[in-house]
């Protein structure tokens, strides 16, 4: 069956994971396609979704106004695995805080049980990468590229810590359902994208 991995595309780094994908998919050899999604309709057939990084407060109210993140929010409950990159994965959250303005009362799908802190190792000119390690998701070492990242600082009883950098929390899974604080597609290593379309070949 082939399947069908969209990404987000509202706003952010659409185009970088479209084509870390494809490579992934050309190198596992599988059966799948990925796309740009928009609309609720073109969500509701996918088998997997990415939502890219970017700034979470338009992306959110963005998602809010055409409906999206309401079919988002039934999608992922009925198991759908997505993969939320930095500000993808502060729409995941169940609450995310301002390291420096605190509450933002942003639009969240609250699918995955953590509390984020965004923009916790600063402002853009504090970007950074550094090599960090996944074991659990079968990567011993991933080049972790930090663009005003959020990390996790606090996780649900059923949620598995996947990575920490500098004893904060950079990626996370419950489920189908992961994310990271920093940004797979911006590296030409694919194996975040393999381990994620994995999940789907799973799911399906
Ligand atoms: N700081 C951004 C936010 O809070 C996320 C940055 C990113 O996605 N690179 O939405």
């Amino acid at each position: 069956m082939s399947l069908t991995i969209g990404v987000l595309a509202v706003q952010g780094d659409v185009h970088e994971n479209i084509l870390s994908l494809e490579t992934a998919i050309s190198n596992l050899g599988i059966d799948a396609e990925a796309v740009e999604v928009k609309t609720p309709e073109e969500i509701s057939s996918l088998d997997g979704l990415i939502i890219p990084g970017g700034e979470s407060t338009t992306i959110g109210h963005l998602s809010l106004a055409n409906g999206t993140l309401k079919v988002l929010k039934e999608k992922i409950a009925n198991g759908m695995p997505v993969l939320g990159i930095c500000a993808g994965m502060i729409m995941l959250s169940k609450t995310a805080d301002d390291r420096v303005v605190g509450k933002t009362n942003q639009p969240l799908l609250d699918v995955l049980d953590v509390k984020l802190e965004r923009n916790s190792f600063g402002r853009q000119r504090e970007s950074f990468e550094a090599d960090i390690s996944l074991d659990l998701a079968g990567i011993s070492k991933f080049n972790g590229v930090f663009i005003r990242a959020p990390s996790v600082s606090d996780v649900g009883s059923d949620v598995e810590i996947l990575s920490k950098f500098n004893e904060k929390v950079v990626a996370v899974k419950r489920g189908n359902v992961v994310g990271t604080s920093f940004h797979p597609e911006l590296t030409q290593d694919v194996s975040i994208h393999k381990y994620f379309l994995n999940l789907v070949s799973r799911a399906s």
